[in-house]
């Protein structure tokens, strides 16, 4: 049996040849795979965190290299911040779904577009990251949308200053090693809203 049979099967639909598209498209939204690992029925995975956070792994970014650029970002805002309180923010951010399906959208293209999937003339333009293309970062702000203006402004000033992990990102896109087009701007997003969420829940605290 192929493992599109068994997925297909797991998920409760049987995918046949033939199948009207909005039933493969419905087959194909009940599965779920990391780096060709078997998929797994959506129903069965407890956590669409946990999937984004392995997905995340595979590029090549721990939650620790985010909460890197969380602690740079608000260590002077707040004295006694520690590096475990950023990870846990960053932890928290993606357990939202519009941040999960934002990372799950932007990676995925990445993906494809490495992997050659993408039809010219979009996968050319993504595979060199052109100077205006720009919807890696409206996808990014879908992810700061949620913390309000502040993570407009940490996005803003974060796109600017490559702060650790985003250099390597970035560097490793332009060299042509990588395509990282939407994940240097989902990150720099993600750790942008996890710095947001520090600072409102901050201002929480002493009011
Ligand atoms: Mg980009």
């Amino acid at each position: 049996m192929t493992t599109a049979r068994r997925a297909g099967e797991a998920g409760g639909g049987r995918r046949r040849a033939g199948a009207r598209p909005e039933e493969r498209d419905a087959a194909d939204d009940r599965t779920l795979a990391v780096g060709g690992a078997k998929p797994t029925p959506i129903e069965e995975m407890a956590d669409l965190r946990e999937h984004v956070i392995a997905l995340l792994a595979e590029r090549g970014v721990r939650l620790h290299d985010i909460a890197e650029i969380v602690y740079h970002i608000q260590r002077d805002h707040h004295l006694g911040l520690r590096l475990e309180d950023c990870v846990e923010s960053v932890y928290e951010v993606l357990r939202k779904r519009e941040v999960q399906y934002a990372l799950l959208t932007g990676i995925t293209l990445d993906v494809l577009t490495e992997e050659g999937h993408v039809p010219p003339p979009l996968g050319p333009i993504l595979a060199r990251d052109a100077s205006l293309y720009g919807i890696d970062e409206v996808l990014a702000l879908a992810i700061t949308n949620v913390y309000g203006s502040i993570g407009f402004t940490n996005f803003g000033y974060l796109d600017k200053q490559k702060i650790g992990i985003l250099a390597r990102l970035h560097n490793a896109g332009k060299d042509g090693r990588r395509v990282n087009t939407f994940l240097d701007d989902l990150v720099a997003g993600v750790a942008a809203a996890a710095a947001s969420r520090l600072a409102h829940r901050w201002h929480n605290a002493e009011s």
